[in-house]
């Protein structure tokens, strides 16, 4: 009985005066029981009295699979291959792929809120991704915030393409920044980021009513030095580009170049959202252009999609991130690095089984 191997695990009940806390030695182990799925470890909690499976609060508790197959499944699918195609590679049923990759996108969504908290993030990207949800005439967009700095994904949005959307996708990351109001954001020329990016990025300011009766005056928004908005757009003919015009919507102009400086772009563009386009229409089946993969369901293609984005940011290299070592390892002479890794939020790539057995708090997934 091994008890040092227990010390990653938490006590799961909320009305424990040792919840959520690691490495207090205040779980044993109760006994190891058998699943189909291979044994499993029982759990006690010396301080409330609580017992709970080693998997409770992960998208693996209650799964009949083995974990190794269930990853292999996330895998699978996050590398782009339909359900059908995951069933039989994997050699289970086509319900049962889409259960698990429907539990572990909820799940995936839980990590992400989790550890994306506090970002520092001076710039970010945003674009719309075009796809459809039940018929071809049903067009569902997916848009994205993305760092420019680090390619960590930090917000997406899936409905269509209204100012309802525009919405979600910026007061999502909004939240999730540790300065907000230091952010340069590039976009391309739709319309709602200008006209939300003001009450969005900077402070409310209530004017003075004149008197002392009457409706207060409607809030002003004053833009603050540190931040900025550039708008990159482009026009089509004939679905080529003929022309970019780069506009700066929101001051201020020194701001601007000081994080194009910083990025080593020598003009503003939308390269890490473009490129980040190309990457996650590859990994997700509902996007793979020219097919007719598309989801049936809303709630199918919105978890597959948060699962595509945390496996991303969480379990993928990304080339442009590798940072020279400064003792080559054999040959090796750079350390590969994920999104998670260069915005500071994870210290290792992340392996698919490890992104669905991390346990969730405070609210454990599918409690
Ligand atoms: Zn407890």
């Amino acid at each position: 009985m091994d008890s040092s191997s227990l010390d990653g695990f938490r006590c799961l009940n909320t009305a424990c005066p040792a919840f959520g806390q690691a490495g207090l030695g205040n779980l044993r182990l109760r006994k190891w029981y058998d699943t189909r799925s291979g044994p499993r470890r029982l759990l006690r909690c010396a301080s409330c009295g609580r017992e709970f499976s080693e998997l409770k609060g992960t998208a693996l508790w209650n799964v009949k699979l083995p974990r190794e197959r269930a990853a292999n499944i996330m895998a699978h699918v996050t590398r782009g291959n339909r359900f059908k195609q995951t069933a039989e590679l994997s050699q289970t049923h086509r319900t049962t792929v889409s259960r698990l990759v429907c539990i572990a996108g909820e799940h995936a969504q839980c990590v992400h809120d989790h550890h994306a908290q506090d970002l520092q993030v001076t710039s970010v990207q945003a674009d719309e991704r075009h796809s459809f949800v039940g018929r071809k005439d049903q067009p569902c967009w997916e848009a994205t915030v993305i760092d420019s700095r680090s390619k960590f994904l930090v917000q997406n949005a899936l409905g269509a393409r209204t100012m309802d959307l525009a919405v979600r996708l910026l007061f999502g990351p909004c939240s999730r920044l540790y300065d907000p109001q230091s952010v340069v954001l590039f976009t391309d020329g739709w319309l709602p980021y200008d006209s939300l990016f003001a009450q969005v990025f900077d402070r409310p300011d209530q004017p003075k009513r004149q008197g002392s009766r009457g409706r207060l005056p409607r809030l002003q928004y004053r833009i603050p030095r540190m931040s900025g908005h550039v708008r990159i757009i482009k026009t089509y003919h004939s679905k080529r580009v003929t022309d970019i015009r780069i506009e700066c919507a929101a001051r201020s102009q020194r701001r601007i170049d000081q994080e194009l400086d910083a990025l080593g772009y020598i003009t503003p563009n939308t390269s890490a959202v473009e490129g980040h386009n190309g990457t996650a229409r590859r990994m997700n089946p509902h996007q793979v252009r020219r097919s007719l993969a598309f989801a049936r369901l809303p709630h199918v293609r919105q978890t597959v999609s948060d699962l595509v984005n945390a496996v991303d940011n969480f379990c993928r290299i990304h080339r442009s991130l590798r940072v020279k070592l400064e003792e080559p390892v054999g040959r090796r002479q750079y350390a590969q690095r994920t999104p998670a890794m260069a915005i500071g939020i994870a210290d290792s790539v992340w392996s698919v089984l490890r992104l669905l057995s991390t346990a969730i708090m405070p609210t454990p997934c599918r409690s």
